[in-house]
């Protein structure tokens, strides 16, 4: 290879991760317009904004989203976070177990090893003891079995070094296996982390219900595809009320009007925010999935069990599968196939307990109150464990395959599991990557920000002169563009041209003399000339013109 070409190769090395991307202008002005209006029309309705860390405890997540959720499972970018100031030792002691090679047959000596790995397993021990290292449970056992190996190791060795070389590779296999840190995760959703917060800063205490919104990157490691990618942002917002007492015989109903109005506003709001952006092409699928009671969800899984079992020979590999793992799942296939059979299994909303049905029904009237169009979809189930009774969907025009923009439903009980107290809750998320692919498909590309006045400038004099006028241009909020250093007029207006700017202010030696400014308009080529004090009205009244 060349020099020339290596160094080509070199350059070209670096990219954005698979399934991450580079936002760039112009179509970052649409993200920030996407932003703003969702903070103005979430402050119509009470909403304020919470920004919590991008990485927590994989616990929290596996708690909150299950643990047998794909999401959970195999999507989570997990990394072991340690104080290096705490263990160096303890990691050094570590690297050198995990590097070491055994030596070639007939100079195989043993015992480095056996002494690193003791004095591993001694260091392991007082550190979690000192509370530096997690003391698990899978911790303890670890250092336990690699204890028992070593001495292990001594025997086998004692014996002749052949037989030794396995129990070398088991041990470091363990030593791997030890966790030196905490088990932390990037958040792969917003709602387990708001719950965190609103119980570590006890926000049961404020006027119930506490509503919040967040927006922000979440990290999860799927195919890539359309709409679909590693990093992507959501926009999320939760509605979360203590729940103060247990609601009495005599007033669940109310109870449950509270609620299912509590849920229509929270879809409301969420509708206004898409006419606002004018998203194209929008439905609403609302369902109720009932909750986890024996005379409610837990009676329809079995009932979905048992006409499963019945069709399982027709349903492709994932289905099959489904129904021993999430039978709740199957209904969620998109697998041409299937779909005849899955059309004729039983619908939730059959299976519904009384206070579910009151409040599903409750919710399609509120929902009618406020004039916000649904469908009924009965085979919405979410792909979070921790939804009940409302679950929602909404797609958009443009989307292909991943056309879902916003996903959300009701979590009464995730707080709890979290350790926090009673506590309702229902939120959404909407996936801002698709509902921007959605506006940019519907024409909503934000032009080119052009800017308004480019300073073509030329001369000592000159130069002080734009920077003064420069400075008072943009604090009038004026977009300027002025040359670090002067141009030949020509190609100072071919510049200007170029950047798709208005106006452009020429300054030359005369100009300052004189003061009589030259103020030229790039769209007809027409020119004026301008005192200082009176370019600013012109522009002014021009914009207040054009706007
Ligand atoms: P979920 O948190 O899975 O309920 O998803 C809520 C919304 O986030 C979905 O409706 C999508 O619009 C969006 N979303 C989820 N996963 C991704 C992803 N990997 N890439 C882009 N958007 C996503």
């Amino acid at each position: 290879m060349s020099e020339g070409a290596a160094k080509k190769e070199e350059r070209r090395k670096f990219q954005a991760i698979k399934g991450t991307r580079d936002l760039l202008p112009p179509e970052t002005a649409l993200w920030n317009r996407v932003e703003q209006t969702a903070h103005e029309v979430f402050a119509t309705y009470g909403y304020g904004e919470i920004r919590t860390p991008i990485f927590e405890q994989t616990e929290l997540f596996a708690r909150a989203v299950g643990g047998e959720t794909d999401i959970v499972s195999k999507e989570m970018y997990s990394f072991e976070d340690y104080g290096t100031d705490e263990i160096p030792e303890l990691l050094e002691q570590r690297t050198v177990l995990l590097t070491w090679q055994v030596p070639p047959l007939g100079t195989q000596v043993f015992e480095p090893f056996i002494i690193h790995s003791l004095n591993f397993c001694k260091l392991a021990a007082s550190t979690f003891n000192a509370r530096q290292i997690p003391g698990s449970p899978e911790n303890q056992r670890a250092l336990q079995d690699i204890s028992a190996m070593v001495e292990k190791l001594k025997i086998v060795y004692s014996q002749g070094a052949e037989e030794s070389a396995p129990v070398v590779a088991q041990i470091k296999e363990r030593v791997r296996e030890v966790k030196l840190g905490d088990e932390l995760s990037l958040r792969p959703e917003a709602t387990a982390s708001v719950c965190r917060a609103y119980v570590e800063h006890g926000m049961q205490q404020l006027p119930q219900p506490v509503k919040l919104y967040c927006i922000g990157p979440m990290f999860r490691r799927e195919r890539p595809q359309k709409g679909r990618y590693r990093q992507f942002h959501q926009i999320d917002a939760e509605v979360l009320e203590v729940v103060r007492r247990e609601a009495s015989e005599h007033d669940w109903e109310k109870e449950v009007r509270k609620d299912a109005a509590i849920d229509a506003e929270v879809i409301e709001m969420l509708m206004t925010f898409f006419a606002k952006l004018e998203l194209a092409g929008t439905t609403l699928y609302i369902h109720s999935i009932g909750h986890n009671g024996p005379d409610c969800r837990r009676a329809y899984i079995g009932k979905l069990y048992n006409e499963l079992l019945k069709i399982k020979g027709k349903l492709g590999a994932d289905s099959q599968r489904r129904i021993a793992t999430n039978p709740l799942r199957v209904l969620d296939s998109k697998l041409e196939s299937e779909q005849s059979y899955i059309e004729k299994l039983p619908h939730m909303a059959d299976y519904l307990c009384p206070s579910c049905a009151a409040h599903y029904a409750s919710l399609k009237r509120e929902l009618d109150l406020r004039g916000v169009k649904y469908d009924e979809n009965w085979r919405l189930v979410r792909g979070l464990d921790y939804y009940m009774r409302t679950t929602f969907e909404i797609t958009a025009k443009g989307l292909g395959s991943q056309n879902a923009v916003c996903g959300g439903g009701r979590y009464d009980g995730l707080v709890e599991l979290l350790g926090g107290p009673p506590t309702k809750g229902i939120g959404f998320a909407i996936g801002e990557d698709r509902l921007i692919l959605s506006l940019l498909e519907s024409g909503k590309a934000p032009a080119q920000q052009g800017r308004d006045v480019y300073i073509a400038w030329m001369g000592e004099r000159a130069n002080a002169t734009a920077i003064r006028a420069a400075k008072d241009l943009r604090k009038a909020g004026f977009s300027v563009e002025l040359p670090p250093v002067e141009q030949k007029f020509g190609k100072a207006l071919g510049q200007a041209d170029k950047l798709g700017a208005k106006y452009a202010l020429i300054l030359g030696d005369n100009e300052v003399s004189s003061g009589d400014w030259t103020l030229k308009t790039l769209a007809d080529g027409s020119q004026a000339k301008f005192k200082e004090r009176d370019l600013l009205e012109h522009l002014r009244k021009q914009r207040a013109l054009s706007s």
